[in-house]
């Protein structure tokens, strides 16, 4: 029998707003139960990361960030088989991504089918690690140990690293956003999507593919609008004033407002957009803002007279992360997934990848741990 062996590696750590990373010397000790020890193959940096170090969103540090990655099984706890979300046996050698949470299975919350908001939820990415690096659990660092509840998914071979990194936040939550939505409501005449980054774009695809027919997107920077016509939008515009014309040309509704609106764009500001640009008895959810901003008016008797629904949503259900990955399966070769990822980097230059993405909105910074 083989003794359980301690895997050596570095982790950077993060100590607060304004200060660089620092890498440092740890150790991950083998798996305990239902625990999965994974080789990190990448990480990339997710607009929250940007978001932490500039301090608009708070963490207790230290800590280690990064959740969107994907990496290589070690080793499990020998007692304990552990399947992915598909049913796939996990084995060593596997290259799986994961949700950006493990949950417990038996909370309030896991027991009404929202295991994005389990009271006990861990965070990956986000928890805070021992001075000395132990205890991390953020993709930036050479391994990480998947905690049980943990919903692992093995990747399909067919999707390229840089298309399977992002797969579990960004594209996730843009799956859990039509979820919600439901169908009917993506089937309606006209969706607008506020935002025209990775979930912005990640949201058009799938309403597209998801039989939607006219979206038109509203994105400040002209410099993605071509990008977002290839992803499926009809039309694209800076301002929301500019879209109302769009449906006006394209559906003759009069300037009636959207049906569905959908905000990826993470601000206060897209919120208030999304308000006045959703029609009487129309549909409007929020997904971007998740750090902390300043308010927007909510008129009650606005609300009531208009008949609106609004809805948001946090995180995503383990069946998101399944939906795209298939999605990205599927459409891989045919959008133009590579104009979403730009610098690459090694570990060791996380501090530039860092400054790369925060003066890079719009594209994915990645930081590889084997080179
Ligand atoms: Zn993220
Ligand atoms: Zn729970």
């Amino acid at each position: 029998m083989t003794l359980p062996t301690f895997q050596e590696g570095q982790v950077a750590l993060y100590e607060g707003p304004g200060r660089p990373l620092r890498h440092i010397h740890t150790s991950w000790g083998p798996p305990e139960k239902g625990e999965v020890l994974v080789r990190i193959m990448q990480c990339a940096v997710c607009r929250s990361d940007v978001h932490t170090l500039e301090g608009r969103r708070q963490v207790a540090t230290p800590t280690v960030l990064g959740h969107e990655i994907i990496g290589r099984v070690v080793s499990m706890h020998p007692s304990m088989p552990i399947e992915d979300l598909q049913g796939n046996a996990i084995r060593p050698g596997d290259r799986v991504t994961w949700a950006i949470y493990a949950h417990c299975g038996h909370c309030f919350f896991c027991d009404h089918d929202l295991p994005q908001k389990c009271l006990h939820l861990f965070k990956y990415g986000h928890q805070p690690v021992h001075a000395d690096g132990s205890g991390s659990s953020g993709g930036m660092a050479d391994y990480i140990t998947l905690k049980p509840g943990t919903p692992i998914l093995r990747l399909p071979a067919s999707i390229p690293d840089n298309a399977a990194t992002p797969l579990n936040c960004a594209m996730s939550t843009a799956a859990a956003l039509l979820r919600e939505a439901g169908k009917p409501w993506v089937n309606q005449a006209s969706i607008m999507v506020i935002g025209g980054g990775y979930a912005g774009l990640s949201a058009v695809a799938l309403a597209r593919d998801q039989g939607a027919k006219n979206i038109v997107v509203v994105e400040a920077n002209p410099a993605f609008h071509e990008r977002c016509i290839a992803f499926g939008a009809d039309a694209v515009v800076e301002r929301p004033q500019e879209a109302m014309a769009c449906i006006d040309s394209q559906t003759k509704e009069n300037n009636r407002g959207f049906d569905l609106v959908l905000e990826l764009a993470g601000s206060s500001r897209a919120a208030s957009m999304a308000l006045e640009s959703v029609r009487t008895g129309g549909k409007m959810m929020l997904a971007g803002t998740v750090f902390t901003s300043p308010p927007i008016e909510l008129d009650p008797e606005a609300m009531v007279k208009r008949c609106l629904s609004i809805q948001g949503v946090h995180n995503y259900h383990p069946a998101d992360l399944v939906t795209a990955t298939r999605f990205m399966e599927s459409s891989g070769s045919t959008l133009p997934w590579a104009s979403m990822f730009g610098h690459v980097g090694s570990f060791k230059d996380i501090q530039k990848i860092l400054e790369w993405a925060a003066h890079n909105p719009g594209q994915r910074a990645f930081a590889r741990m084997d080179s």
